[in-house]
């Protein structure tokens, strides 16, 4: 066991969220990556070698969670490979993928077996229509994504859900239905101020108050403080209608929401980025490139630099969207 990695507020630093590319097959309105026309290695983007360098680092350091994100990891061809990598890595406790799920069925036990052990889909709504316009994608390819991953073994499957008002907010007590009826877990995301696109605004802002509310509140919703759902900040609760598993993740109106934060993200771009919400980062690339500091270096640099809390109720200006940044 090696000593835990501690920020500057005490915070225990242990996972990872690595972008694998700034690319998506979908084009959610409240994302807009820009149009994707196929994926091909871009080359201030890290390598394979390099991406797999920076995890085995950061695994030696104490960081025990990686999650691949992007972006839509599934683009990138060597997906597989990258997994196999990491896989052995000791100190390594969890290895998790998240997907939109269009491109899953193909490859979902491929990647059960290559060792990813959970995986968390987005699913917006149920309606293909409406899908549609929310995602730009086909929910047909995303339930047969779904369905590969429920047979492929993974030791967990989540759905996640962003809160969109006057978009979805119909769709959240059809959704919770649907996760009891798979037996996953669900979790609604309150929409972070992440995209320059008019569709950031908060016209679309809906608060996980407010979806507790459309969900039947207390009445309901049963806490589930012990409910252990992965790595992050979701606060679970038991719908006593269909038993489902619900999580909920406000960023922007839990106090304190930033006090358990556990998180280093890496770009895909080879950035080290300490907060979503604020835009300080560390250029991984250039230094591991230039071979002017080693990664060690560089994650204990982003810990030491982990801001308290992020900026998206004070004034955040969004320079680039969650695909850069890695989810
Ligand atoms: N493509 C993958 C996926 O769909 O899960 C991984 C990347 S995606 C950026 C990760 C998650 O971030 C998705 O669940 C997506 O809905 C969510 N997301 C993107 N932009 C967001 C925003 N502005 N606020 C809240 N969640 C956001």
């Amino acid at each position: 066991m090696l000593p835990a990695l501690l920020d500057p507020l005490g915070r225990k630093i242990n996972y990872l969220r690595v972008s694998l590319t700034d690319q998506c097959n979908e084009r959610c309105l409240y994302c807009r990556p820009a149009a994707y026309h196929g994926w091909s290695p871009q080359p201030d983007h890290l390598s394979t070698p390099e991406l797999i360098q920076v995890i085995t680092a950061a695994t030696r350091l104490g960081f025990e969670h990686i999650r691949l994100t992007g972006g839509e990891p599934l683009l990138r061809p060597d997906l597989l490979e990258i997994t196999r990598s990491l896989r052995t890595l000791p100190h390594l406790t969890s290895l998790s993928l998240s997907t939109n799920g269009t491109r899953l069925a193909p490859i979902a036990r491929q990647l059960q077996q290559a060792g990813i052990q959970s995986i968390n889909l987005s699913l917006d709504a149920l309606q293909p229509e409406l899908y549609r316009k929310i995602t730009g994608g086909s929910f047909d390819d995303f339930f047969a994504g779904f369905r590969a991953a429920l047979d492929a073994g993974f030791t967990q499957i989540k759905i996640n859900c962003v809160l969109l008002r006057g978009m979805n907010q119909q769709e959240l007590r059809p959704l919770v239905h649907f996760a009891a009826e798979h037996h996953v877990p669900i979790r609604f995301i309150e929409l972070m101020p992440l995209t320059l696109s008019p569709q950031n605004g908060q016209d679309l802002f809906l608060s996980i108050q407010d979806a507790q509310e459309f969900l039947g509140g207390s009445e309901t919703l049963i806490p589930k403080p012990d409910y252990s759902g992965g790595q992050g900040p979701a606060r679970y609760f038991e719908d006593k209608v269909s038993g489902a598993i619900v999580g909920f993740i406000g960023a922007l109106t839990t106090p304190d929401f930033c006090a358990s934060c556990n998180k280093i993200r890496l770009t895909a771009d080879g950035k080290l980025r300490p907060c979503l919400g604020r835009h300080g980062e560390i250029d991984l690339r250039n230094a591991l490139r230039q071979g002017s500091h080693t990664p060690e270096e560089l994650l204990r640099e982003a810990i030491a630099n982990k801001p308290k809390d992020h900026e998206f109720s004070t004034g955040y200006e969004p320079s680039r969207p969650m695909t850069a940044l890695g989810g």
